[in-house]
C-alpha cells in the first residue's frame, strides 16, 4: 500500500471497486480492492479519476451511468461497467464511483454474438472466401492477432491445403506440403498456444517445415465435427511473446466447433452447387453429343443403306459391284468403330477393362502405325502431308512389356485426330525416353491448332473444342476422353501443348518396363493363318433369330463342311437337343424370343451335359459374360464376330473332341 493511499474509515472495506470523489471527479478516499488493482500508476488520493481512466476523460461525473470501458493492467484487458451515485449529504458533495469487473460475461456476449454471427454468416455469404474473411474480422474483435489461417484436409486425410490466409506481412510462400505445425496439431488433435521457443523445439522434435514469418506466440486448435477432425485454425503474433492467454485459447476452441461445423456446411454447399453446374453442363453435352451421334451414325448408314441398294440391282457391272461392296465395308467399319469406342468407355467407367502386358518390339509397332497412316491419309485425299515417323525410333530395336493393342489404340486416335485436324504440312511421330523409368511417345502435327482455353477440356468426354452446331469437323468427342483413361489406366499422363494456326503436339507416358528376352515372355500376339476346317462329319445348332447373323453364321459353318441347323428361339433349341443329344456344338445367341439364351442353355446342359456351348452377344460388358459362364455356356464371343476367331474356336473345341 502506497504511503499517501491512507483510507478513512469503513469505506476502505467494501468488497467493490469504489472511489469517493468530489463534483470534478477527485479522489477522496477509495476502497481497498480499487487500490489493489490501480493503484500501481499512482498515488490514488488527489488524482483525477478520469485520468485514471482515459476511457472517461471527457465525462462529467455525473454522467457516468452504466459506462463501460476496457482497461489494460498486467498484460490483462479488463472491462469495467462504472455508476456514480451522489452521497445524501448537505455539507459536503460527494459523489461514489463504483465499478464492475465485467470481463467474463463481456467476453461470453461477445463470443456468443460472434457464435450467432458465423451461423448467420453461412447462410447470408455468397462465397467461401467472404465466408472466410468475415470470420476472420469477427476473431480480430477477440484476439490480437497479426495473422489468422485455416487449412483443410484434403479428402484422403492426407495433407493440409490452405484455404485461407490473412496476414499483415505478405506472404508470397505456398504453405508447405510436408509436416507443418498445423498438420502436428491435426494429428494430436491438441489445441495449443506455443512461444517462439517451443516452436523451435517442435521443429526439430518433428522436423517441421514453418510457414510465414517467425511468430513470437502462435494459437491453433483443431477444428473438429464429432470426432473428425477436417483442418485447424490458426492465429499468430509477431510482437508479442503473450499475446494470447489460456482464456483466448478457451475460446477459441469454443467457437472453433461452430467454425468447423460451418465450414463443413459451406463446403458441402459448394460442392452441391458446382455437381448442379456440372449437371447441368453435363445435360448441354449429353444433348450435343447425341445430336453429334445421330449424325455420326446417320452418315455411313445412309452410305450402306444407299450402296446395299446399288448392290440389290440386276445387272450392275461386277467391278461397280465390288466398289459397292467395299462402300458398304468401309462405313459398316466406321459404325463398328463408333460402337466400340462407347462401350471401351462404358467398361473403362464401369472398371471392367483388362489390360494384358506382352513383350512388344516398339519399331515394328511405330512400322504398322506409319502404314496405316499413310493408307488412312491416301483415303482422306490429304496427299499433301507429310507423315513421318522418327527415324531414330525406327531404327532402333526398343522392347516393351505393355498391353500393345491399347497403346496402338491411343496412338491411332492420336493420329487420326493429327489427320483430321491436318490440311497441309506435317504429322511427326515417335518416341523419347526421358528418363530410365518413362517413355514418352509423341504425335505432331501442323493442323489447326487448339486454343489454350480449350486444351484441358478435349481430354473430358463428349467435348470438342467447337461444339457449336455449325462446326465443321466429325466426331463424337471420345477419342481423347477414352486415350486419357487408358493411358492414366496403364500408369501414364496425356497432355497436349499447341498454339492455333501452328499446330499441336499429343505426348503421353508410359513406364518403361523392359522385358526380359532371355526368358519365355508371352510375344505380341501374330496373327495366325484362319484354319482349313473339314469337319463333314460334324453338326452344329445355330440358336440365332436374327436372319442376317444367322446367314452369316451358316457361311461360315458350312464352308467347313459342319453340318448347320437352325433353331430360331431357346425354346426351339431346347427340343432339337432332346431329340438329338449327339449335336457336336451349339452357337447359342443370348437375346432370344420365347426363352432366352441363359435358360434355353441351362436346360441344354440338363439334357446333354457335354456338348460345347459358344455364347454369343451383342453386349460386350462383362456382366453379361459372368451371366453366360454360370448358365452353363463354355465359350464366349462378342457380336460382331470375327470369323477368324469363331474358326479358330471350333477347331479347338472340335480336334479336342
Ligand atoms: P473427336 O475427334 O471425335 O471430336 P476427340 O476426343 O478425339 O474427339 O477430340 C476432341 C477434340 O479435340 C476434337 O473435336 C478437336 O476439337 C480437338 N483436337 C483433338 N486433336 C486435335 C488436333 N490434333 N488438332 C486440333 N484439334 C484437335
Amino acid at each position: 500500500m502506497h504511503a499517501n493511499n491512507q483510507h478513512t474509515g469503513i469505506f476502505a472495506n467494501i468488497p467493490d471497486y469504489g472511489f469517493m470523489v468530489n463534483p470534478k471527479g477527485i479522489i477522496e478516499d477509495f476502497t481497498q480492492q480499487a487500490e489493489n488493482i490501480f493503484a500501481h500508476t499512482s498515488n490514488l488520493r488527489g488524482l483525477k479519476i478520469q485520468s485514471l481512466f482515459p476511457s472517461i476523460k471527457r465525462k462529467s461525473i455525473q454522467r457516468l451511468h452504466d459506462f463501460e470501458f476496457d482497461y489494460h493492467v498486467k498484460k490483462q484487458t479488463l472491462r469495467f461497467r462504472i455508476n456514480v451515485k451522489q452521497l445524501d449529504s448537505t455539507k459536503n458533495e460527494q459523489y461514489i464511483v463504483w465499478l464492475k469487473d465485467i470481463t467474463t460475461e463481456h467476453r461470453q456476449e461477445r463470443v456468443n454474438r460472434i457464435l450467432m454471427n458465423i451461423s448467420q454468416l453461412e447462410l447470408v455469404s455468397e462465397d467461401i472466401n467472404q465466408f472466410y474473411t468475415t470470420i476472420q474480422s469477427e476473431l480480430n474483435t477477440l484476439f490480437d492477432a497479426n495473422n489468422l489461417y485455416i487449412v483443410l484436409f484434403d479428402k484422403y486425410k492426407v495433407s493440409l491445403n490452405l484455404a485461407f490466409i490473412s496476414d499483415t506481412h505478405n506472404i508470397q510462400q505456398p504453405y508447405p506440403q510436408g509436416n507443418t505445425l498445423a498438420l502436428w496439431i491435426a494429428q494430436t488433435a491438441k489445441a495449443v498456444i506455443l512461444s517462439q521457443k517451443q516452436i523451435n523445439q517442435l521443429k526439430k522434435i518433428h522436423n517441421l517445415d514453418l510457414f510465414g514469418p517467425k511468430a513470437l506466440c502462435w494459437m491453433g486448435v483443431p477444428l473438429k465435427i464429432k470426432h473428425d477432425i477436417i483442418g485447424v485454425i490458426a492465429l499468430q503474433n509477431y510482437n508479442s511473446t503473450d499475446a494470447f492467454t489460456p482464456e483466448d485459447l478457451d475460446v477459441l476452441k469454443f467457437i472453433s466447433t461452430q467454425i468447423a461445423t460451418s465450414i463443413q456446411h459451406k463446403e458441402n454447399e459448394l460442392a452441391l452447387r458446382q455437381a448442379k453446374e456440372k449437371a447441368v453442363e453435363s445435360d448441354r453435352l449429353k444433348s450435343a453429343f447425341l445430336a453429334n451421334m445421330s449424325h455420326e451414325i446417320r452418315t455411313p448408314m445412309n452410305a450402306i443403306l444407299g450402296f446395299a441398294e446399288l448392290v440389290s440391282r440386276q445387272n450392275i457391272q461386277p467391278e461397280k459391284r465390288e466398289v459397292y461392296t467395299q462402300h458398304i465395308v468401309n462405313n459398316g467399319k466406321i459404325l463398328l468403330n463408333l460402337v466400340d469406342d462407347i462401350i471401351d468407355l462404358a467398361k473403362i467407367e464401369a472398371g471392367q477393362l483388362k489390360f494384358r502386358r506382352n513383350t512388344t518390339n516398339i519399331s515394328e509397332l511405330l512400322a504398322e502405325l506409319l502404314e496405316t497412316s499413310i493408307a488412312e491419309k491416301k483415303r482422306l485425299k490429304k496427299n499433301d502431308i507429310q507423315i513421318t515417323c522418327n527415324p531414330d525410333n525406327r531404327n532402333t530395336t526398343q522392347w516393351l512389356l505393355c498391353d500393345n493393342l491399347r497403346l496402338k489404340q491411343v496412338m491411332l486416335n492420336l493420329l487420326s485426330n493429327a489427320l483430321k485436324f491436318t490440311f497441309g504440312g506435317s504429322i511427326e511421330f515417335g518416341y523419347t525416353i526421358p528418363n530410365n523409368a518413362t517413355i514418352q511417345f509423341y504425335v505432331k502435327d501442323s493442323g489447326i491448332g487448339i486454343l489454350p482455353e480449350q486444351q484441358s477440356i478435349i481430354f473430358e468426354r463428349f467435348r470438342q473444342a467447337d461444339d457449336t452446331a455449325t462446326r465443321q469437323f466429325g466426331g463424337t468427342g471420345l477419342g481423347l476422353a477414352i486415350s486419357k483413361k487408358l493411358v492414366e489406366l496403364m500408369g501414364g499422363r496425356i497432355w497436349v501443348t499447341s498454339e492455333p494456326h501452328v499446330g499441336s503436339t499429343f505426348y503421353f507416358t508410359q513406364p518403361l518396363i523392359i522385358p526380359d528376352l532371355t526368358n519365355n515372355h508371352p510375344l505380341a500376339e501374330t496373327p495366325s493363318q484362319t484354319p482349313q476346317l473339314i469337319h463333314s462329319n460334324k453338326a452344329a445348332l445355330v440358336v440365332e433369330d436374327n436372319e442376317a447373323n444367322y446367314i452369316f453364321l451358316y457361311e461360315l459353318l458350312h464352308q467347313t463342311g459342319i453340318k448347320v441347323i437352325r433353331a430360331n428361339n431357346g425354346l426351339e433349341a431346347v427340343g432339337y437337343i432332346q431329340n438329338n443329344p449327339n449335336t457336336h456344338l451349339i452357337l447359342m445367341d443370348l437375346q432370344l424370343p420365347e426363352l432366352d439364351g441363359f435358360e434355353a442353355t441351362k436346360r441344354i446342359k440338363r439334357i446333354a451335359p457335354s456338348i460345347p456351348i459358344i455364347a454369343q452377344t451383342a453386349f460386350a460388358l462383362s456382366d453379361e459374360k459372368n451371366k453366360a459362364m454360370s448358365a452353363g455356356c463354355d465359350y464366349y464371343l462378342t457380336k460382331p464376330i470375327a470369323a477368324k476367331k469363331l474358326l479358330n474356336l471350333i477347331e479347338t473345341i472340335l480336334s479336342d473332341a
